[in-house]
This record gives structure tokens, sequence and C-alpha cells, in this order.
């Protein structure tokens, strides 16, 4: 995967910017290259960490047939080519944040905001979300909302946080692995916890994991979590319970990898109109009811909507047609091939 600039501007910040893009899926992605002929600048979030939406999380190691010009492309691989095509753009990528907030201001520009509290504010806002955002599973722990974003943690956005903690880990998978190998330096302790004593992670991470087990730097317990220790939010221990038995493990962060699952999410509550949990559009712009906020993409509903890739890379070219004359509405839009326009490659950087 190539090197992304995610934004670390601070809470105070506000990042303006053209567009604003919710959603980094294959979508979002081109929406970037299609904004970016006609001179807009971009950000993309989402609450992923990696940029690619249903391609990367769903499906990165599968064949993709029907992309135009690709007779086979794993969905990883086209998230990659897409990440090379809108490099001449430049846009921020600001992953691991869900949008919350979306208002007008009473300058006619958005106000979009995270929950990792940045704020943005734009011209023009495209919702490219998808089935709507991946949230993590929490796992049937009695009492555990009672821990979440003080000691309890579905992702990992900030390494120091975790800095001198005993930390348990749980889960069997990659995400389980990669951040017990990437901790384990920095943690005062660090114990891992999986039902079994197979793991699905990648075979390299399982090996890398054993050897640090064999070297005593890490712990591991079979069985599951069954309750939670502790007072005002701080985790102090957690009972696993295997088979047979039962262990508590002094603790005072606590990682559950398992697994995402798709929600609308805040979309809902953004004041657009919605039609069993998508967005109607029109097929000239892909606007949504309010003006200057687009849908492209599976979150968008309209007669003959098809699901695709490709149905969605065709919207975000008609909707920047539509958002460039918003954005400058004394510009003359000048229709023009990449293949001709000299102008349309010096912004890709090719002449
Ligand atoms: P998504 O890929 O869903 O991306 C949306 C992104 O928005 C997500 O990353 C999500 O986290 C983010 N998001 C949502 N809400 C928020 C929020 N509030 N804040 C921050 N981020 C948010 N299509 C084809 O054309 N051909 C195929 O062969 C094909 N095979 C498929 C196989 C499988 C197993 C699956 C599951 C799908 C397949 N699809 C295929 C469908 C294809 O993956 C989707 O059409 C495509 O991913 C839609 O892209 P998108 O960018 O609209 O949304």
């Amino acid at each position: 995967m190539n090197d992304l600039s995610t934004n670390t501007i601070g809470a105070t910040d506000v990042i303006e910017k053209d567009v604003v893009i919710v959603g980094a899926g294959p979508v979002g992605l081109f929406a970037v290259f299609e904004l970016g002929l006609l001179d807009l600048d971009t950000a993309l979030i989402d609450i992923l960490d990696k940029p690619g939406g249903q391609c990367a999380e769903l499906y990165p190691e599968k064949p993709i047939y029907d992309i135009p010009g690709y007779p086979e492309i794993t969905g990883e691989g086209l998230v990659e080519r897409l990440i090379e095509q809108i490099k001449p753009f430049h846009p921020t990528f600001h992953l691991n944040r869900m949008v919350e907030t979306l208002t007008r201001e009473a300058d006619g520009r958005f106000r979009v905001t995270t929950d990792a509290g940045d704020t943005f504010l734009a011209r023009v806002v495209v919702i490219a979300a998808g089935g709507g955002s991946f949230q993590p599973k929490r796992p049937p722990v009695p009492g555990i909302e009672d821990y979440e974003n003080t000691s309890v943690f579905y992702s990992v956005r900030r390494m120091e946080e975790f800095r001198d903690h005993d930390l348990l880990i749980v889960g069997g998978g990659d995400s389980a692995l990669d951040w017990t190998l990437n901790l384990q330096p920095i943690a005062r302790s660090l114990t891992l916890v999986h039902r079994r004593d197979e793991f699905r992670a990648a075979p390299d991470s399982v090996k890398k994991m054993h050897a640090l087990l064999d070297a005593g730097k890490i712990n591991f317990q079979l069985g599951q979590v069954s309750g939670l220790k502790g007072e005002g939010g701080q985790l102090a221990a957690a009972t696993v319970k295997g088979k047979e038995s039962e262990a508590e493990i002094a603790c005072t962060r606590m990682l559950p990898f398992f697994g995402l699952t798709m929600k609308l999410g805040p979309v809902a509550n953004w004041g657009i109109n919605l039609e069993e949990n998508l967005i109607p559009v029109d097929t000239e712009k892909f606007e949504t009811s309010e003006p200057g906020i687009f849908a492209i993409g599976d979150i968008n509903t309209y007669p003959g909507k098809l699901k695709l890739i490709l149905c969605g890379f065709h919207e975000a070219a008609l909707m920047s047609q539509a958002a460039a004359r918003i954005i400058n509405p004394d510009k003359r839009i000048v229709f023009q091939y990449t293949t001709s326009s000299s102008s349309l490659q010096k912004k890709l950087g090719v002449i």
C-alpha cells in the first residue's frame, strides 16, 4: 500500500477545502480525480485506518472482473491503482475518524466535524459513505460500555496513548496480531487473549507473535473475556474464562479486535432525505435534497441504480461538474479529454 499523508492537524484547527468527501472507498477516491481535473481541492475522511472501503476491508484479495480496462484486479489492487491515480491532486487523508455532524454556516459553507475533534469548512460535501460506516463489533462482555474510550479501545489512533500500560489484546485476526507486534515494545506488559490457539492472521505475524511469546516478552491466555474490574472507567483487571479454568489478568487498557460491521451511522442525522437508509439523488448531478451536498456510490439511490464500482465512477464525474459550478460560478467549464488537453496533462504532471 502506498504511503498516505494522513492529516494530524489538532482539534483546534479548522481545515478549509473546496470539497470534503465523506468516505474513502473506491468511489470517494475516484471523486478526488474528477474534482482535481476541475481544480478543486479535496479532503477525504474515513472511519477506517486505510482507504478503499469495502474493497480494502471486505475483499482485498478477491478478484474483481468488471472494472473497465482491467480484466481482473483484486480489491486491494484496485485501491492501490486509484491512490496512484489521484496522487497529482494531493488530497488530504483523514483516517480513523468518523464524520459526526454536517451543518451549514451563515456564509453558505458546510461545517463538517469528526469524532476525533477536527472541523472542516467546505463549499461542497460529497457523501461517498457506501453501505455506511464500518464500526467495530463490541464483544459480549457485561459492563464493557463503562470503559469504552477511557480504558477499552477498538482502534489505535496514537500508539503513545498505550505506552507503559498493561495491555490486554483480544482476538486472533490480523488487527489483534499486528497491534500485539507493534505495541509490545512500548507496553509495560501485554497479554494476548484468544478463544483458540489457532490464529487467522497472516502466517508471518503469527510466527513473530510466537517468537515474542517464547522470549517471554508477551503472555498468551486461551479463553474469552467474561468480566471487567475497575472504577470510574479505569480498568484494573479482566476475567478470562477458559474451557475448564478462569484467570484474572491485571490490565489498564483493553483492545478487542472482533471485526467490523457496517452501519448507516451519523449520515441519518444530517437532515438529508433518506429512502430505506439510502440517499435519493437526481441523475444529472447526483445532488441530495440539500443543495451543495452530493451523494455518490453505494449510498445513493435513483431509478435503475446498480451498486457497482463503475456506476460510482460515472456518478463522480457528473457530480464534479456540478460541484465546480457551485464553487466557481463565474468560471466556464470547458469539456476536455485527458489524451489531448495539455492543460489537463499539466495538472496530472505528465508534461
Ligand atoms: P464503500 O466501499 O462502502 O466505502 C464507503 C466508505 O465510507 C467506508 O470506508 C466507510 O467506512 C466510510 N464511511 C461511511 N460513513 C462514514 C462516516 N460517517 N465517517 C467516516 N467514514 C464513513 N462491485 C463491483 O463493481 N464489482 C464486483 O465484482 C464487486 N464485488 C464485490 C464483492 C464483495 C464481497 C462485496 C462486499 C462487494 C462487491 N462489490 C463489487 C461492491 C463494491 O465493493 C461497492 O459497490 C463499492 O465498494 C462501493 O464503493 P463506495 O466508495 O460507494 O463505498
